[in-house]
């Protein structure tokens, strides 16, 4: 390990094409080996893109563009305006403003609800005394991330049919709020929750977060009839990973940029995007647009089949291919084992593939069929040998 000074001495040696390469992080090989410099431990993703294990990779078109404004100045509100204008013209929508993700265009979509452009109500957030405080949600809708609703400072109020929620608005009401993925669930479907708002003059705002691909997503809720749109942008966008968008209304995004970043006393100070991130997010809706999906879903096909394919020598293991709801259509792979030869539970087998080396993670138990599952969105093709090695030791047959 090179000390400062002599780290330093080095780049004075070094042609200034060199220092500009090493700088931009582009330069060939590892430099300094940032995670076990300080201990932390990177591992083989055959999960998914979940939050907690880092999101997507972002497209490296969105390094590009992150790096270009890194060099530049510019006034954050001008850039919102440009690439709001230019998102929403890509995407066909009315208005476009990119945050901080889709729990953040969830708070700031409530919030312009409530206070519309009045500054003083704007300064309130998210003591709400004497405002609007009331956000009409389905039971089967009330979810983890609906805290990016409450947030704002509402209160939720449940309810389960649509005459219900007919009794349940009133002049407390600021908003509707619907989640895509549980749609099913409820017995008010999409279009006709999205109708209720309009009937009775209520803003509907529906979290569109992990839905895309397809691209299509973007407008269609709003195609449906939702006055506000919210969706990640470090998910299946390959944006940044603390970007989102929140998409709909002229007049509702105005109002959730004025309870926003650059401006200091509103509720969306706490939740600022950078010019990198701002400009990184429209690169990845440009880039997203152009790229062909199918691509994606023919490689993640293919590496699920290959795992099925050469976990078949274990005579112990059987495997099924899945499609979980979570994963917008994306392959899995389930592994099933002769419990009676390898008496493991799945969380056993899972703490067994983490704490070995290297350590692979696989999905959620909660968000999988309970079944120890694999999925190929983050798992490099080189790295399925190791894994498919690491399956077949951890689940071989051993005494109980
Ligand atoms: C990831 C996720 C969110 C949160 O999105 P962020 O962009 O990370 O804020 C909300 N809802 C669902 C269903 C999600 O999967």
């Amino acid at each position: 390990m090179t000390n400062r000074r002599s780290f330093l001495k080095g780049l004075g040696a070094l042609p200034a094409s060199t220092m500009l390469a090493s700088e931009t992080g582009f330069a060939q090989g590892i430099e300094r080996d940032h995670f076990s410099d300080i201990g932390v431990k990177p591992f083989i993703n055959a999960a998914a893109a979940y939050s907690a294990l880092g999101g997507r990779n972002m497209w490296p078109k969105v390094v590009e563009a992150m790096e270009y404004a890194r060099e530049r100045n510019v006034i954050m509100e001008e850039l919102q305006d440009a690439v709001g204008k230019r998102l929403a013209s890509l995407i066909g929508c009315e208005a476009a403003m990119v945050t901080g993700g889709a729990t953040s265009s969830m708070t700031l979509g409530t919030a312009a609800c409530i206070t519309g452009t009045n500054e003083e109500l704007i300064r309130q957030v998210p003591d709400l005394r004497g405002m609007k405080n009331e956000v009409i949600i389905q039971k089967s809708h009330r979810y983890s991330y609906d805290h990016g609703v409450r947030s704002a400072g509402v209160q939720l109020i449940e309810v389960e049919t649509a005459e219900e929620l007919e009794r349940a608005i009133g002049d407390k009401t600021a908003m509707l709020f619907f989640f895509f993925l549980n749609d099913a669930k409820g017995q008010i479907k999409l279009r006709e929750f999205a109708a209720l708002g309009k009937k009775h003059g209520i803003p509907t705002l529906i979290d569109g977060s992990n839905s895309v691909p397809p691209l299509s997503r973007l407008s269609e809720y709003l195609d449906a009839g939702f006055d506000l749109a919210a969706f990640s942008g470090g998910k299946g966008l390959r944006g940044p990973y603390s970007s989102g968008m929140l998409l709909g209304r002229k007049d509702l995004i105005e109002a959730a940029r004025l309870n926003n970043s650059p401006h200091a006393d509103t509720v969306g100070r706490a939740m600022k995007v950078s010019k990198e991130e701002l400009l990184g997010m429209l690169a990845a809706v440009e880039f997203s647009l152009s790229f062909d999906y199918s691509v994606e879903n023919v490689r993640e096909t293919r590496i699920v089949h290959l795992i099925a394919d050469k976990l078949s020598v274990y005579k112990n293991i059987t495997t099924k291919v899945s499609y979980p709801r979570t994963e917008s259509g994306r392959p899995h792979l389930q592994i099933f084992w002769d419990k009676s030869l390898t008496p493991l539970t799945v969380e056993q087998a899972q703490k067994e593939l983490e704490d070995g080396e290297p350590s692979i993670r696989t999905c959620y138990l909660a968000l999988s069929d309970g079944e120890l599952e694999v999925g190929a969105a983050m798992l490099k093709d080189d790295e399925v040998d190791m894994l498919v090695q690491r399956l077949g030791q951890v689940l071989a047959p051993r005494a109980g």
